[in-house]
């Protein structure tokens, strides 16, 4: 045993050693590149304490306690050690993915820090990525995997609950990646939070491809399975983008209870396997699968339940959740196994924040047959927007707030998301500004608080949380408050080459004085049958028009669609509705066909 310091038990340094006593020798984490169980390593609860220890005392040896770390490796179990290294030093991690020049170039001169941790495969190829940005010179670099230190030379250092653990960058959907930092004691109450959101037991088993740079992947994933002392399994993510099914063939051969990703994962299993495919899979072990990180689709929800219900998945085990980076991770979720809740919302009332739920579809399916097939069968409707409940508050207090006059709403009345609680970061790492507007908001009549201020739109229905969108991007024409989410969804909805998940709705101004208008840049595939000519193509774009007037009111400015992955989106695979409106405003979007208004229509 290594000497000891001052150790308390709300620590992520306590809780692995903890659970290095307690599991031992028991898998923490199994990594397969594929998943598919070939060339797997293993770490168990005592190898990750032992690496983390000798990672620890190197960090420590060139005086990097309490500074910022980057911990620069591709995802897997040498990311995990260097990020409980960091842990274990007194330092600060800050986890980055190694491959992503632009997640790179803005996070590393960021974080402003003077060591970083990488493995000998990759770290110079990262070295000369991080010289040709002009970034990272003065780097201090340590090997993961040419460790000299011994873990008996570490020192435990002298942290407690209220020490700075990570920082962690948000994903950059709307801005530039910023840093929130968090505490000792944020991560604990999140990992309680998740945990309480799902009653997992160290007898569960995980299996996930999300990467552990990522809040999702490293929160969701890696310290809630050490926080339960529970096996995980990972695969790459670049393995699940190549062929999503690994994912499921991973939660089948694993035997894996729990499982979280986002909306778009469940989708792309769906799209990429065959009937048969599906039934030769056991999903039944599968209690719980999280999905959140980006609007949850109900449709999504039921395809996929439909489709593994051969493999024994049951739609109860789906699990909707909100959350962000700002508040640690989880916000919302719910325990108990029941479908997530699901509501109609009238379009028109949406548009002026009012909650007004239809029970049936408040007009007849308008769009003919190939919306039908696109979306399996569902009984879309001009009237209504469908959003999935998001379980109770789990992390703290949520309110639902007018966010220009910082009053409460009242119930029925869609607002900005705030929330309070010990998961709520200490702030933006070096934004002063942004961090005193976002984490210190108040009520105005009551002057209670504070409260983050999340940026989202939602509303509370009978405890439960229904998030709308997000403020930034709201489609805001004629005073009507349209939501860029779901004018996507309606777009995919008309055909069925029309990519789901793959579009953006943003406005725009076209001049002076003019006007807000909407624009629609939607991922098409021109193999799909009935998209291969300029005349089809001019067909569905005629569609979406239609589909987008009847639905919101709105004639369409212009609608672009584009090929398969020319949307720009972050590394976690959300939509950059502000980084498509740039590329449309400087005319950088090369589309396969386009219908814009006649420019006298502009003022
Ligand atoms: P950035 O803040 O850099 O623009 P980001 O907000 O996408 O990026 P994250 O903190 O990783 O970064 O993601 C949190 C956001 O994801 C939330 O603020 C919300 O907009 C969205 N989100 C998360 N869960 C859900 C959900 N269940 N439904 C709808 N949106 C969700
Ligand atoms: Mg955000």
């Amino acid at each position: 045993m290594s000497k000891h310091a001052k150790l308390t038990d709300d620590t992520l340094l306590e809780l692995l050693r903890q659970r290095a006593d307690r599991y031992a020798d028991k898998v923490a984490f199994a990594f397969s590149y594929n998943g598919d169980g070939e060339n797997t390593s293993v770490l168990t609860y005592r190898d990750l304490d032992t690496r983390a220890r000798a990672i620890a005392a190197e960090l420590q040896s060139k005086g990097a306690a309490g500074e910022r770390v980057l911990v620069l490796c591709r995802p897997g179990l040498d990311h995990i050690a260097g990020f409980f290294g960091c842990v274990y030093a007194g330092a600060v991690a800050v986890p980055v993915h190694e491959r992503l020049a632009p997640r790179l170039s803005s996070v590393v001169p960021d974080a402003r820090a003077r060591f970083a941790l990488g493995v000998s495969e990759t770290q110079p190829g990262i070295k000369t990525m991080l010289d040709t940005l002009g970034e990272g010179g003065d780097l201090n670099w340590g090997l993961m995997d040419a460790v000299t230190a011994d873990a008996d030379d570490w020192v435990a250092p002298d942290i407690d609950a209220t020490t700075v653990a990570m920082i962690q960058y948000t994903s950059g959907s709307t801005t530039t990646p910023k840093g929130v930092v968090l505490k000792h004691d944020n991560l604990m109450r999140n990992m309680e939070a998740i945990r309480s959101s799902w009653n997992g037991t160290d007898s569960d088993v995980g299996a996930f491809w999300l990467p552990s740079h990522h809040d999702m992947g490293l929160i969701g994933g890696v310290l809630s399975m050490i926080y339960l002392g529970c096996t995980a399994h990972f695969m790459s993510p670049t393995a699940f983008i190549k062929r999503p099914m690994a994912w499921m063939e991973l939660l089948s051969t694993s035997a894996a209870t729990y499982t979280v990703a986002p909306n778009f994962a469940y989708e792309l299993c769906i799209e990429h396997s065959t009937a048969e495919e599906r039934a030769a899979l056991d999903l039944s072990a599968l209690r719980t699968a999280m999905n959140g990180a980006e609007p949850v689709q109900e449709t999504t929800l039921r395809r996929f339940a439909e489709g593994f219900a051969p493999a024994g998945f049951a739609r109860e085990a789906f699990s909707a959740v909100y959350g962000l980076a700002e508040a640690t991770l989880l916000v919302t979720g719910r325990p108990d196994p029941a479908s997530p809740r699901v509501v109609h919302l009238d379009r028109e009332a949406l548009a002026e924040d009012r909650v007004v739920e239809c029970e049936f579809p408040a007009e007849s399916m308008t769009l003919g047959a190939a919306t039908a097939e696109a979306v399996s069968g569902e009984s879309t409707t001009s009237g209504a927007m469908t959003v999935v409940g998001c379980g109770e508050p789990r992390a703290g207090e949520v309110a639902i707030v007018d966010p220009v006059t910082r009053v409460r709403c009242g119930e029925g009345r869609v607002g900005e998301i705030w929330c309070a609680g010990s998961s709520v970061g200490a702030g933006y790492w070096r934004r002063p500004e942004e961090t005193e507007h976002t984490f210190g908001a108040s009520i105005a009549d009551t002057n209670v608080g504070p409260f983050l201020r999340t940026g989202d739109l939602g509303f509370l229905r009978d405890g439960e949380l229904f998030v709308t969108g997000r403020c930034k991007d709201l489609v805001v024409i004629r005073g009507g408050h349209h939501y860029p989410n779901d004018i996507e969804f309606s777009v995919q909805g008309c055909h069925a080459s029309l990519l789901s998940g793959r579009g953006a709705a943003f406005a725009f101004t076209p001049g002076l004085r003019a006007a807000e208008r909407l624009v629609i840049i939607q991922e098409v595939d021109v193999d799909h049958e009935g998209a291969g000519d300029a005349d089809a193509l001019a067909e569905i774009i005629e569609s979406v028009r239609v589909a987008v007037a009847d639905r919101y009111g709105v004639d369409p400015h212009s609608v672009f669609l584009v090929d398969p992955q020319s949307i720009p989106t972050t590394s976690s695979g959300k939509i950059q509705r502000s980084r498509c409106r740039e590329l449309f405003l400087d005319g950088s979007l090369s589309p396969v066909a386009r219908w814009q208004t006649p420019s006298a229509a502009d003022d």
